[in-house]
């Protein structure tokens, strides 16, 4: 299913697809207890939001092999974790926008893992289980503010630097999708989760054993090779099978 969070009028709605309509539901999604309501709205005619509401998001780094290759950067031993705030979130269609003082900004197409029940201490074996469904997201970072600080609060930090959608695709194999990233309709990025070095599972796994993640909460699983800047004016768009496409405009 696709579940598609949205507003019309002003009006939060929760709704899954039907070809190019939005059944609407009541209740909550994440755990599994909802109803339709009979409403019905033309996917056309509704403005999305962010997908869901995180109390944090968990970003790993260097999680793809040719990624770390292209950084200069070794494959770690273990997941290497950092944080990005939820006020950073962005839905489908905002505006990324441009800090003033950045001298680079760079895209970084990721699958995104929604927790779907407080995980903790999860074992891989059952993480699965603790995941509602899976979104695009884009690791937006200040490329040369990351460098300089030498750690990456900043780099990831800033409003808009977090786009999520367009939606959350639930019942997933997340071991077996193709990613990639277009700016201005040119592909930059393309690669596909089974090149990931640390599986969502072992993710899970990894991040519920330092920290208790909750319904809403998001996992970036890292990015691929290809990372590169935008400019003001750009289009940014992350691809991925099975779940749909995330489009932002850089401002
Ligand atoms: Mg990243």
């Amino acid at each position: 299913m696709r579940w598609v969070f949205f507003t019309v009028d002003g009006n939060e709605y929760v709704g899954f697809l039907k070809d190019d309509q939005i059944m609407v539901v009541q209740g909550d999604p994440f755990q599994r207890d909802y109803w339709e309501t009979g409403d019905v709205f033309r996917l056309d005619d509704v403005v999305l939001t962010a997908p869901c509401r995180p109390t944090k998001i968990v970003c790993i780094g260097l999680n793809y092999k040719d990624h770390a290759q292209e950084m200069k950067m070794e494959l770690p031993e273990e997941p290497i974790l950092f944080l990005k705030p939820p006020s950073a979130v962005l839905p489908h269609g905002g505006d990324i926008v441009y800090p003033d003082g950045v001298k680079r900004l760079d895209y970084e197409g990721e699958l995104a893992v929604v927790i779907g029940k407080r995980a903790k201490n999860v074992p891989a074996a059952e993480a699965l289980q603790y995941v509602f469904g899976y979104t695009c997201s884009n690791d937006v970072t200040a490329r040369d503010l990351q460098k300089k600080d030498q750690q990456w609060t900043r780099a990831k930090s800033f409003d808009t630097f977090c786009p999520l959608g367009p939606w959350i695709a639930t019942d997933l194999d997340s071991a077996n999708l193709n990613i990639s990233l277009e700016v201005n309709g040119v592909r930059k990025q393309a690669s596909n989760t089974s090149q990931l070095a640390f599986a969502v599972p072992e993710l899970i796994a990894f991040v519920s054993g330092v920290m208790t993640l909750e319904p809403g909460d998001v996992i970036l699983t890292g990015t691929p090779s290809g990372v590169g800047p935008l400019q003001k004016g750009d289009t940014v768009t992350v691809k991925i099978d099975g779940v749909g496409e995330l489009t932002n405009t850089v401002v």
